[in-house]
């Protein structure tokens, strides 16, 4: 396993992006770069391949990119996170509150099967708010979740207190916006 791949000297940051005083770090740069992409699948598939998951659940629309190859690799289903209204058949919902309104995330009721171990995928998390919603979700289905996976995290946004006691792993973290 290659542990010392230098990930956030890939990792484009853009600042003021989408608004003012906002560090956007994009992923789109490890996308382009195949030894980095495949660094983060092998991360992945390493410490999830014994985890005993049942199904990866990914996050619409950068955790598809890293859930899709994780899933196909360790052989297990793949459940599509969604914003509200994009997916055809009968789905369970949860509404969540953001800074500014609020924002539903959406999955297919029969992807969710009680007693299932999902581990959750995205690119980065920043609050959890939405990792939250999912996690609740998944819950509320009667499912169990192993763990979250995402690539970058940002402590500092105090996601780990949100979430508790589920457990977050990343790939990096960044202290500051
Ligand atoms: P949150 O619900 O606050 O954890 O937001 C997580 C989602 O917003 C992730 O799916 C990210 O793709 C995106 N996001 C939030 N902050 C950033 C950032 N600074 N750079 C890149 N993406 C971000």
């Amino acid at each position: 396993m290659d542990t010392a791949f230098n990930l956030d000297a890939v990792i484009r940051k853009v600042p003021d992006f989408p608004k003012k005083g906002i560090l956007f770090y994009d992923i789109t740069s490890i996308l382009m770069d195949p030894a980095a992409f495949a660094h983060c699948v092998s991360q992945m598939v390493s410490r999830y391949r014994s985890a005993g998951l049942d199904a990866i659940a990914a996050i619409e629309a950068r955790g598809f990119l890293f859930g899709a190859p994780l899933a196909l690799d360790l052989g297990l289903p793949l459940q599509l996170v969604r914003k509200q209204g994009k997916l055809p058949g009968e789905t369970v919902s949860l509404t969540y509150e953001l800074e500014y309104g609020s924002d539903t995330v959406e999955m297919h009721q029969q992807d969710l099967r009680p007693g299932e171990r999902v581990l959750i995928v995205d690119d980065l998390i920043a609050t959890g708010g939405t990792v939250r919603a999912t996690v609740d979700l998944i819950e509320r289905a009667g499912g169990s979740v192993h763990e979250v996976f995402c690539v970058i995290g940002l402590p500092f946004l105090e996601y780990e207190r949100r979430l508790a006691p589920v457990r977050v792993h990343t790939l990096l973290n960044y202290d500051s916006e």
